[in-house]
């Protein structure tokens, strides 16, 4: 089995969202939570990427955009939904495009809870992505 043997780099895709999720995702790379500090580097590109970090759900459009992320990433690696509309789809649950949340197109290893989710809570599922690297 493949381990990494470097700092976790997270890629961010922000799905359908109201983008509160979003920003919480942003707060934890200010000098605040400081997550850089730890080696969590936020790179824009998939194939640098070990953990995927997704806010929002799934809709008609992005679902594509959301395989062919997770496809290009390198094994091994971990996706973390965080937030209640990457859970479930949230408060667009019932919208008519809305296909639910992102374990409707790939595989989830981390779940979030919160509307919006915390960033201590963000980093805290970073973490849990981890162990299963
Ligand atoms: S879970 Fe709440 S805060 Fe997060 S994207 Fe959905 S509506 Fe916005």
């Amino acid at each position: 089995m493949n381990y990494i043997k470097k700092s976790p780099w997270i890629l961010h895709y922000d799905g359908s969202s109201c983008n509160g999720c979003d920003i919480e995702v942003l707060a934890c790379l200010t000098p605040l939570y400081d997550v850089e500090r730890f080696g969590i580097i936020n790179t824009g590109n998939p194939k640098h990427a070990d953990i995927l970090l997704i806010t929002g759900g799934i809709n008609e459009q992005n679902a594509d955009v959301v395989r062919q992320l997770y496809e290009q990433m390198p094994t091994p690696k971990a996706v973390i939904a965080i937030g209640a509309c990457a859970i479930t789809g949230g408060i667009f649950k019932e919208c008519y495009n809305i296909l639910g949340g992102v374990d409707k197109v790939i595989p989830v290893d981390v779940y979030i809870p919160g509307c919006a989710a915390s960033p201590e809570s963000i980093i805290d599922g970073v973490v849990k992505a981890l162990e299963l690297l």
